[in-house]
Order: structure tokens, then sequence, then C-alpha cells
């Protein structure tokens, strides 16, 4: 898919598999085919596609909503060479759709809301789209889970998540289970990246990716993340430098943590910005 990028062919065949996928679990949608169009960048210009599903939560009488993100697009290609994504973010995507799979399976008590994303990578426009167009009344949306680049932990074999320093009855509620997850889990990334990439510092984390935009609206969020490798933005971020063995633990510790979240959902209480 020649790396995604918006208003390419390969971001359309990425958004054609999303949505195939979610008409196979039977997620339902808001749309007849899962897509919401938006415009973006100078005099609104570009388009971008963000896919829409979802699954009722079991609590009939209560609106409120988790919404999964993760961004399909990614860097698409320069000359000759391809900018992969596998990590950024095929495998946030991947996770999504396992989520999707696991409460098709053992129904959710909320609903759950799940959005792939796109030009995320050209300043988080599918995100920030969806919360001033959201489908659904803005207040019934109680919890962002972002997942961007879980497949490979490093050799500290390391998943980091994000939000609790605004919201920390997230970290409470996890608190019991870091211990028992499948990989190294660890609260942090939520301020600049004490790695340096190529002599510069990395990028902020509480505005780096698709949570930004539901912090902003105080809405709580958790962002799953690995720490910025050597091949972040690179052409060797492909398929075969990532770690199959920690990527499933990741996805398993992500899909548990998201449970006891929709679990505990009416503890969680708006954040300040
Ligand atoms: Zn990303």
């Amino acid at each position: 898919m020649a790396g995604r990028a918006t208003e390419t062919r390969g971001n359309k065949l990425a958004a054609n598999y999303i949505a195939s996928k979610f008409q196979a679990l039977n997620i339902q949608s808001y749309t007849p085919d899962y897509r919401h169009p938006f415009l973006f960048g100078s005099a609104n210009k570009r388009q971008g596609v963000n896919l829409i599903g979802y699954i009722p939560g079991q609590n009939t009488d209560n609106r409120k909503t988790i919404v999964v993100t993760a961004h399909y697009d990614h860097l698409g290609t320069q000359g000759k060479h391809i900018f992969y994504g596998a990590d950024d973010n095929a495998s946030g995507v991947s996770a999504m759709l396992a989520l999707a799979r696991y409460w098709r399976q053992y129904p959710p008590l909320n609903n759950i809301l799940f959005l792939a994303t796109d030009a995320e990578e050209d300043g988080l426009y599918g995100s920030k789209h969806f919360v001033k167009n959201p489908p659904i009344a803005l207040e019934e949306i109680m919890l962002n889970i972002n997942l961007d680049m879980v497949a490979r932990g490093g050799a500290k074999k390391r998943l980091y998540f994000a939000g609790t320093r605004k919201n920390k009855m997230i970290g409470e509620l996890l608190a019991p289970h870091l211990s028992t997850a499948r990989v190294c889990v660890r609260a942090g990334h939520e301020t600049r990246s004490s790695l340096l990439i190529a002599g510069r510092q990395g990028p902020d984390w509480n505005n780096a990716s698709d949570h930004a935009p539901f912090r902003k609206e105080g809405i709580p969020y958790i962002y799953f993340g690995v720490d910025v490798h050597g091949d972040y933005h690179q052409t060797s971020d492909t398929f075969e430098n990532i770690d199959p063995e920690f990527f499933v633990n990741s996805v398993q510790t992500i899909v548990n943590f998201s449970v006891v979240l929709d679990q505990k959902l009416e503890q969680l209480s708006s954040i300040e910005n």
C-alpha cells in the first residue's frame, strides 16, 4: 500500500481493507460504508477519509462511549523509497481490529466507537475533524483509547501508556493489572521524550498523536505506544523489523486493559487542560 500517504491509491487500499474488516466483524456504521470524508490543509484543498464503526454496549440505558483510535495513514513514498510504517501505524490499526473482534465476541458494557483516522501524519487532521464533527454527542465520549506504534518494545520490551497524569483514576484502575501484563507496561511519555533522534529531542507525546484533540476537549485518554526507535519515520519501519512476540503480547495487554476500563468507565471524570 506504498506507505498509505493521505490522498494516494495506497491509502485508499488501506481504507478499503479496514472497511472490509469492519464489515466482516459485523461492526455497525453511521454511513453506508464506514467512510467519513473531511477537508483539511490550506484553503481546505486536501481530503482525508476517516473510517468509523461501532459496537453498542450492553448498558442500553447509558449512552457512554469509548472511542478507540488508530491512524491508518503514513508517510507514503519519496522517489523510489517507501515508508512502510509497519509499526507506525499498521500495528495500532491491527490492535484496534483485535479489540473489535474481542468486543464482538464478548459484548462491552459501554458503546465502543472505532475510529481509523486519516491525515494524522499531516497534523492529526482526522481526529481534529472527528472531535469537531462527531457522529454522536461529544458529551457521550467518556474515554479515548489511542493506539499508535505498539509492535516493538526495544531491548527493554516496554509498552508505555500516557494519559494518567491528566486522569489519575485511569492509572489507579490499571495499577492492579500491571504486574500480570504480558509485556513490561509503564506509565510515561507524558513529557518530552528524553531520547535524542539525530541530535534533536524526540516528539512531545502529549500532542504527538490522535489523543491530543480529545485531551483538548477535556476527554480522558489513554495512549498506548512504544518508545521512539531508530526506524521511526524511516523506510526501515518494516514488517521484518517488528517484534512479533512482543506485538502479540502488547495487543493482549491492550485488550485486557481496555476491558478493565470499559467495566470501570463510570469512575472516570473529565480532565482539566
Ligand atoms: Zn503514528
